[in-house]
């Protein structure tokens, strides 16, 4: 599995994304090691590859705009990757 491709087009600079946990910019691939029975895979993962940190609502997968406000922000990352 390769890491260096192109990822999807979100119509966001991913450098501008971030873990809503520690606030670490995120990779624009699934985490590693994600167990199959937790449902769908999430688009993103910290840089070394492990999952995000849940959000203040417990949810695992969904980076934030650094300067955005966040639940706009997923929003429009899920309108994008839903094409
Ligand atoms: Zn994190």
């Amino acid at each position: 599995m390769s890491v260096t491709d192109s990822p999807p087009s979100t119509g966001v600079d991913p450098e501008h994304l971030v873990c809503p946990g520690c606030r670490e910019v995120v990779e624009c691939a699934p985490p590693l090691g994600w167990p199959a029975r937790a449902g769908a895979v999430p688009q993103f993962s910290h840089r070394d590859g492990s999952v995000l940190c849940p959000d203040s609502r417990g949810r695992f997968g969904e980076p934030v705009e650094a300067h955005a406000h966040p639940t706009s922000f997923v929003n429009a990352v899920r309108s994008a990757v839903a094409r």
